[in-house]
């Protein structure tokens, strides 16, 4: 079996901050030097965070969907936050 996208993780096409990517150093991967996060926030939508721009990089409004496919039952997200 041919094997699609990063072994460990599976992901075949990462999310990343645009521009993040624009001021990315050339010795750097986009890994080593984009900085996201993601959560669900309190209305339920599920959302990648660039922590280096303060700024969006993309929302999903279906994401108790989502969590359902992801296996994450947890009621209460705010219970992960740091
Ligand atoms: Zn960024």
């Amino acid at each position: 079996m041919e094997t699609i996208g990063d072994p460990q993780s599976g992901i075949e096409l990462y999310m990343h901050c645009c521009q993040c990517l624009q001021e990315k150093p050339e010795n750097q991967s986009p890994q080593e030097w984009v900085q996201i996060e993601a959560g669900i926030m309190p209305d339920g939508k599920f959302r990648v965070w660039c922590k280096r721009h303060q700024k969006n990089v993309v929302t999903f409004t279906d994401s108790v969907k989502l969590a359902d496919s992801l296996g994450m039952k947890c009621g209460n997200p705010v219970h992960h936050a740091n």
